[in-house]
């Protein structure tokens, strides 16, 4: 038996523990689709033929169980047709298992979070079911599902679909286990401990997560660099972020992501994309790294969420190293991409402005492009090669806005000179590109092979 039924037809979860089926819009539904079923088995329609489907465990696993319904005792009842889907439901949780669930909810509230098990969340007309859900800042919520070697790897089956719907609808999916075969599938963000008896997990003591977390090394590209370069064989003067296996207690882990400290990332690897859980500082960070002019790093939070203001503050950081300013009759657009199709302005940006008379006038004698918009580009390229340097997360922050003003600057002044000469902007811009990062790579190798 079960409480959750999926109607086929209708497409909605049915709660056979209220009296309304959790459907207070449908009065009498109940009545309807009990008289439906019983029509369809006078009839001898068979259970699979008809419109119901198990909705709890066996639909989270994507299963399709087929479910009759009938009264006992004055009780609803659903009822699954074949024994192996009921089986699935009698499989009592495991100790080690009750015991995580309490360790998660124990380690929340020591943080200040509060969280619940088996939590149903309603979305739209379907629910999600939660292992343990923990509440954490600015709504953020983290869905523990553990996964311990006691189960059948049945417990498996949909475990990407599930995590990807829990994280569409605003749950951070974290997947928990002790058994190192699930730790390795790469279907989610999973987490692994060393199989441990529940009086150990249920203990205050130390819990430690083995695998799943990881510290990002930050290094430059020389011929000091400890690692080969991810690219090829030779140095190529980037910056590049290496990820390192490190430990973390448990119940820091359930606080942190709660705290939004430690967050999940994609992290490509060639043509593999790793799933790991990092701090949100190398997570900015790495932001920095895979960002480009035309696609910064998204505007994060900076202060600590409670109380802060989410207004952008009105003055600039005063370290600019040249007097480049965004446009200032285009808004401030803190979304990306930062490349708007069509900007409606007519004006030229201040930074070109600024200098009418000789400046914008000269070109670059082999590629024709003025050398104000190489200036620009440069000044972007270089703050950006400065923020991939600098390790304090503060000096980071006040360098990432440097860098996107800079960014911002250049593309305008792209735009501007596009529109004006009536070129094809994304060629103007590749053409940019390739002249200073050319210069900008020889200055890097030279610096490079020199550094030996
Ligand atoms: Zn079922
Ligand atoms: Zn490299």
């Amino acid at each position: 038996m079960a409480n959750v039924v999926w109607h086929k037809k209708l497409r909605i979860l049915l709660d056979l523990t209220r009296d309304d089926l959790d459907h207070p819009d449908y009065p009498g539904l109940w009545d309807l689709i009990y008289a439906t079923d019983r029509f369809y088995g006078r009839r001898g329609v068979p259970v699979s033929e008809r419109d119901l489907q198990c909705g709890g465990v066996c639909r989270d696993m994507g299963v399709d169980a087929p479910m009759h319904l009938r009264m006992r005792g004055g009780r609803r009842e659903a009822v699954h047709e074949r024994r192996e889907d009921e089986e699935r439901h009698t499989a009592p949780m495991s100790d080690e298992h009750k015991a995580y669930q309490e360790r998660i909810l124990r380690a929340a509230e020591e943080g200040g979070f509060s969280g619940d098990s088996e939590v149903r969340t309603r979305i739209g007309r379907t629910w999600i079911q939660t292992d343990t859900l923990v509440e954490g800042a600015d709504g953020r919520r983290i869905g523990w599902e553990v996964q311990l070697s006691t189960i059948d790897e049945s417990g498996l089956r949909g475990v990407r679909a599930r995590a990807a719907k829990a994280a569409k609808n605003g749950i951070t999916p974290a997947w928990h286990t002790d058994r190192a075969a699930y730790a390795q599938r790469n279907d989610t963000h999973w987490t692994r401990s060393d199989n441990l008896p529940a009086h150990v997990i249920a203990r205050n003591g130390d819990l430690r997560i083995v695998s799943g977390f990881r510290v990002l090394d930050f290094w430059h590209c020389d011929t000091h660099a400890l690692y080969p370069c991810p690219h090829g064989i030779r140095r190529c003067g980037k910056a590049h972020a290496t990820p390192k296996p490190r430990d973390v207690l448990f119940d820091d882990m359930v606080r942190q992501t709660a705290a939004g400290t430690i967050v999940p990332i994609h992290f490509r690897a060639g043509t593999k994309v790793h799933r790991y859980w990092v701090t949100s500082a190398d997570r900015d960070r790495l932001d920095d790294l895979n960002s480009n002019d035309t696609r910064l790093p998204p505007e994060r939070d900076t202060a600590p969420a409670t109380g802060a203001s989410r207004n952008r503050p009105t003055c600039q950081p005063a370290t600019h190293p040249l007097t480049v300013h965004a446009p200032q009759d285009l808004p401030y657009i803190p979304a990306l991409p930062l490349q708007q199709p069509a900007p409606a302005i007519e004006t030229a940006p201040p930074a070109l402005v600024e200098h009418p008379g000789h400046s914008s006038r000269a070109a670059d004698n082999t590629t024709g492009l003025p050398s104000d918009l190489i200036t620009l580009q440069k000044a972007a390229d270089d703050a950006h090669r400065k923020l991939q340097q600098l390790h304090d997360h503060d000096e980071r922050a006040q360098q990432r806005q440097v860098w996107r003003q800079a960014a911002q600057a250049a593309q305008a002044a792209v735009t501007y000179y596009a529109r004006t000469k009536r070129l094809n902007r994304h060629e103007v811009e590749a053409r940019l590109r390739q002249l200073v990062r050319n210069s900008g790579r020889s200055d890097a190798q030279t610096a490079a092979s020199s550094g030996a």
